[in-house]
């Protein structure tokens, strides 16, 4: 039951993308399939015509409407075919955008989730493979209408066939001939139910392994970069490759002997049965029951109508085989956000007022056998300067992502201003953060919307920031100022930036938004020594009156914070100032400074 409805399913969410274009399209194949059946019938008649041996002008008028009606079906096609590209490319454009705002209203630990990350991949791999999906579907129901529209124009035309037949005196034969047409044809469609049912399991099996396989591939055709120069890594690829193509061929060979093998009778069936049709019209002909050029035109009707009966038993086939992909495209809509939304307004405070407290907060990733943090408690009073520091993987990135609500605690409470920060507005919670992250992301689009975050910018603030970070320099450099595209991936004005460079960017896009809190993780890992010392010489400048939030594995940088939490396996093991850690010569805090004055002293 639930396999039928993904198609229905799906299709309501496909024809809301653009609810223009299925009527659109079916107008274009009704025009389509009226053309066939429309010359099947004029030939008739002009053959009739010419073998009766009637007037020129009788003759001439029949050619003039066959030229008139294909030039105005044509003219009406070509139209209708204009409008209905159109119409699909903004239906595909909708699809498309829909996609992903589903994917960025997810929240942050769903997108996160490798078994959705999965999903997202799966669905992008069958669109790309075979189309399969929704593409698959649009196709095949637009099938399921041509050949039913055929079945119907085949029916209604053959009428007239029948009322001469019945209105000649039985005849053995003719019934013989036909209940043979007949039961050769329900051959043919038992043949093409039950084989097509078996050809769709193999096919099922086939997909199965063309996903896996694209998986794969897709994950290591990527690699082409300098390592793959340097370590041969083609060494290793090329074997997988060659052993996956072979099984592909494997499979695929299976599928198309068990495919030929399945079809055979039915294809036999099938034209036995039109045998009989024609059979039958060349009796009925002898008879002197349909005039001579009628043959045409019957064995017109009758032979479309066989096709198209076939033709939908294979197309039903095929919606049935892409029903599993579709599954995949509904789970990935169906999947819902449980993360608590809260309602609270965060006041618009201008004295910036807003102090954080983590209560006994523990985390558990989806998946991890492990806390990454371990009862942590700490206070952050308005205008404190907080050094966060640790060892690789001690919770210093994981508590950051707490703080500003990519994930809810698995236990205790982060609060703010004496609220739980579940409660308050999550988009105005989380404009009171200004974050440079390690793992950034600017966009391939001018520097200045990149700076500001938005569609315009304050050209006075964007140059200041810059300036502040130490992009000053190079933005003179650049030919279009904030109107330079970076990156070239879009335009071939874009200019290229150094990871550093990139670095700096970042910085400045956090110091534009100017939020009550800045937190820097590890904002100067990329830059060079006299870039990052001019970072820290003007540390106090840029982050001004604002409550900052530091992570830096260069213990130096942190001794002008107010405190500095060590972190250490996703506790906090020290809180103090500098000397107050330092003097304790056990802590891990004198562990790691030690480590790092060595190169110093
Ligand atoms: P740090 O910033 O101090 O290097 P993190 O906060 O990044 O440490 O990581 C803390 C722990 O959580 C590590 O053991 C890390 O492997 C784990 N971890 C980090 N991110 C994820 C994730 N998305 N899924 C599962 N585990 C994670």
């Amino acid at each position: 039951m639930r396999k039928e409805n993904a198609t229905k399913r799906a299709l309501k969410m496909y024809h809301a993308y653009n609810p223009k274009y299925f009527p659109l399209s079916f107008l274009l194949i009704v025009f389509e399939s009226l053309s066939p059946y429309f010359n099947l019938w004029m030939s008739s008649e002009i053959i009739t015509a010419l073998y009766e041996g009637r007037e020129k002008r009788e003759l001439y008028l029949l050619v003039l409407i066959t030229l008139l009606g294909n030039f105005l079906l044509q003219g009406f096609e070509a139209a209708l075919g204009r409008s209905v590209r159109t119409a699909l490319e903004a239906l595909r454009n909708n699809e498309t955008v829909a996609f992903y705002q589903k994917t960025l209203s997810l929240d942050y630990d769903k997108m996160e989730d490798p078994e959705i990350r999965q999903l997202r991949r799966r669905i992008h791999e069958n669109k790309a493979i075979n189309s399969y999906g929704v593409e698959h579907m649009r196709y095949n129901v637009e099938a399921v209408l041509r050949w039913s529209i055929n079945i119907i124009f085949s029916v209604v035309l053959l009428a007239e066939m029948f009322s001469r037949i019945t209105k000649v005196p039985f005849h053995w034969l003719s019934l013989g001939l036909f209940a043979a047409m007949i039961a050769f044809s329900v051959v043919t469609v038992i043949f093409q139910y039950r084989g097509g049912k078996r050809i769709s399991d193999v096919w099922r099996g086939a997909s199965d392994l063309m996903m896996r396989e694209n998986q794969i591939l897709s994950g290591i055709w990527n690699v082409y970069g300098m390592d793959n120069r340097i370590y041969r890594q083609q060494d290793i690829i090329d074997p997988m490759r060659e052993k996956m193509s072979r099984e592909h061929l494997e499979v695929f060979s299976k599928v198309n002997k068990k495919n030929f093998f399945l079809t055979r009778p039915q294809v036999a069936a099938s034209r036995l049965s039109e045998m009989c049709t024609y059979l039958i019209i060349c009796f009925y002909c002898t008879l002197g029951v349909f005039p001579v050029g009628s043959i045409i035109k019957y064995i017109g009707y009758l032979g479309r109508m066989t096709r198209s009966i076939g033709n939908l038993f294979f197309v039903r086939n095929n919606l049935r085989n892409n029903e599993q992909f579709l599954e995949t495209y509904l789970e990935f809509f169906d999947i819902k956000n449980d993360m608590y939304q809260g309602s609270l307004a965060v006041e618009k405070r201008s004295d910036k007022k807003f102090d954080i407290e983590f209560k006994n907060v523990s985390f558990r990733y989806a998946g991890s056998e492990e806390d990454a943090l371990k009862n942590i408690s700490l206070s952050l009073k308005v205008g404190e300067r907080l050094a966060v520091v640790g060892k690789n993987g001690s919770g210093k990135t994981t508590f950051i992502k707490l703080l500003c609500r990519l994930y809810d605690p698995s236990e205790g409470e982060i609060r703010m201003n004496d609220f739980n920060i579940r409660k308050y507005d999550y988009r105005q919670y989380l404009d009171i953060f200004s974050v440079v992250f390690q793992d950034y992301n600017l966009l391939a689009v001018p520097l200045g919307n990149n700076v500001a975050s938005g569609a315009v910018w304050d050209r006075e603030k964007a140059e200041r920031v810059l300036d502040e970070v130490g992009f000053g320099k190079r933005y003179e450099e650049m030919p279009k100022g904030l109107e330079t595209p970076l990156y070239k991936n879009f335009d071939e004005d874009g200019v290229n930036i150094s990871g550093g460079e990139a670095q700096k960017i970042a910085l400045a896009r956090a110091l534009y938004r100017d939020a009550p809190f800045i937190i820097l993780d590890e904002p100067t890992a990329a830059l060079d020594p006299v870039a990052e010392a001019e970072i820290y010489a003007r540390f106090n400048e840029i982050v001004g009156d604002k409550t900052a939030i530091y992570i830096s594995h260069r213990l130096s940088s942190c001794r002008f914070c107010d405190k500095i939490a060590v972190f250490d396996n996703g506790r906090i093991v020290q809180v103090g100032t500098h000397e107050e850690l330092l003097a304790d010569e056990k802590g891990v805090y004198s562990e790691l400074w030690h480590a790092q004055a060595q190169y110093y002293t």
